[in-house]
């Protein structure tokens, strides 16, 4: 049985949370940034197999090269161009975390190269930045920004997680493990009146 656990818990910095999932293959869920993410690492398991990017903003990057370092690692995510990505990751692909598949799900918007990690069997949601806890959603006035495009993401996220999802981990936020679902229509009904 996988634990997840937020590094980045009680950090002052700004930063993303940064998910360690552990079990089988030991997974670092977004990097975080301005904190010592090697020592919480070595703190909570001790081992880490992989890095998976939800996308490449600086607050979710900025510990990856240290942690590169430290536990010799390669990084998933969307976009290998971006000089944090060494195996790309398309939508539909599956990725190991922890003791379960988790399907790729590509959810431009807040930016190009966003992916959201979802498992069924899980019944768990690594969301990134598109979809927060209360109907919040990532922002879109960064470069690559597309509200509609994070509209459309929202829809299609809500058509590929299923009842069996219990607990959504945001990029930014608390953890949503009451009807992570209703917390993502929420935001698709927020981001439609703003369209
Ligand atoms: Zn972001």
């Amino acid at each position: 049985m996988s634990t997840v656990r937020n590094i980045a818990r009680g950090v002052q910095s700004f930063t993303s949370n940064a998910f360690l999932v552990d079990g089988e293959r030991s997974v670092l869920v977004d990097a975080g940034s301005g904190f010592d993410a090697v020592e919480r690492i070595e703190a909570a398991t001790g081992t880490l197999d992989a890095v998976a990017l939800t996308h490449t903003h600086p607050d979710h990057v900025g510990n990856l090269e240290s942690v590169v370092e430290a536990f010799d690692v390669d990084v998933w995510g969307f976009d290998p161009d971006s000089g944090f990505v060494d195996h790309a990751v398309a939508d539909g692909d599956g990725i190991r975390i922890g003791d379960e598949d988790y399907e790729v799900l590509h959810t431009p918007g807040h930016k190009d190269d966003h992916v959201c990690l979802y498992s069924a069997a899980a019944g768990a949601l690594f969301a990134g930045d598109l979809v927060f806890a209360d109907g919040g959603y990532g922002r879109t006035d960064l470069e690559e920004g597309d509200h509609g495009a994070l509209l459309n993401s929202l829809e299609y996220l809500l058509s590929s997680v299923d009842s069996a999802l219990s607990t959504m981990y945001v990029g930014h936020g608390r953890t949503v493990d009451a009807d992570p679902k209703h917390h993502i229509e929420l935001a698709r009904q927020t981001a439609r009146m703003r369209a």
